[in-house]
């Protein structure tokens, strides 16, 4: 009974908040924003977009980030619901889409089972506002049948079954597989799929600061590394891929699988703003020139 009144005093909101672009948040995600007493925030969701919420909110960093000090999840479930019994709105905001790898779904059902009602409002995973943001549409219909979403943290009983992924044929869309990589790029290849398949990483996206690198399975994982490129970073592994290669060779100005003669355009102003993408893009030219391969 008690618990029925809280609910029906306040409201409680799974928010995604897109993948990092302010701009990129849906209209309903800043409207229930703006409304809510308690916010708390992932360490993946943009902080700019607590522009949205009121100046008087109570304003909770609850990040759980891989490898770094987290709240834990039975905790952020704990203050959602203390707040939310105390009569206050909660707004829980995620990075990306709150039910794509969110633990949205775990905390829809804590705060269910506690009697507590929750909107979930949608917002842009990453796993497809990354590719978009180097051109890579995921399933483009010349090169993939459908788009596989799938983790690259699990290892022993939680690594996804990756010959049967390859087998599928259809376009991988890795999350948190930055530090496996090498394990699962190995993987595909002893599976069977091409050392020759397009590979996308893209750090960051739809920020400042983001970042990408190209390159073939076969040398993906080493020009990952050698990049630099880190977490939060999403995979893209299959033909949709070439896309983004080839939209590289032209705003880099410089020789990707696409046109032998970009070399000659080194002095190309774009190149050297963004000599990741130069030198990404010389590795990924079929052995055009072996040398920068390794
Ligand atoms: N719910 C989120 C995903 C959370 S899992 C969503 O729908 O997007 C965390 C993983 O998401 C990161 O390890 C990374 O793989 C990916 N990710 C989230 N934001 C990203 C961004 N701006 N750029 C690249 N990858 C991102």
């Amino acid at each position: 009974m008690a618990r029925a009144m809280h609910a029906a005093m306040s409201r409680a909101w799974l928010i995604g908040a897109g993948p990092g672009d302010v701009e990129l948040m849906t209209l309903k995600a800043t409207r229930a924003l703006a409304q809510a007493d308690v916010v708390l925030v992932d360490d993946l969701v943009n902080p700019d977009v607590l522009q949205f919420a009121r100046a008087d909110a109570q304003v909770l960093y609850v990040g759980k980030r891989g490898g770094h000090p987290s709240t834990p999840q039975a905790s952020i479930v704990a203050q959602m619901l203390e707040h939310v019994r105390a009569g206050r709105s909660v707004a829980r905001l995620k990075g990306g889409d709150p039910f794509v790898f969110g633990r949205g779904g775990e905390e829809q059902e804590a705060l269910h089972a506690a009697g507590i009602e929750v909107e979930v409002i949608n917002g842009i995973t990453a796993g497809i506002a990354a590719p978009a943001a180097i051109g890579i549409p995921v399933t483009h219909r010349d090169h993939a049948q459908g788009v596989v979403f799938v983790t690259g943290h699990g290892a022993g009983s939680g690594e996804p079954d990756w010959a049967a992924l390859v087998a599928t044929r259809m376009t991988l869309v890795i999350y948190m597989g930055m530090r496996r990589l090498n394990d699962i790029t190995g993987a595909l290849l002893a599976a069977g799929m091409s050392a020759d398949t397009p590979c996308a990483a893209i750090e960051s996206a739809t920020r400042p600061e983001q970042r990408h690198a190209l390159a073939r399975l076969g040398e993906f994982a080493d020009t990952v590394s050698r990049a630099g490129l880190g977490s939060p970073a999403i995979v893209v592994i299959g033909g949709v891929a070439s896309l983004a290669l080839a939209r590289d060779a032209v705003n880099a100005g410089v020789v990707g699988a696409v046109d032998a003669n970009g070399a000659e355009n080194a002095t190309n102003p774009a190149e050297t703003a963004n000599a990741l993408d130069a030198s990404n893009a010389v590795n990924t030219s079929e052995a055009a020139n072996p040398a920068d391969a390794q």
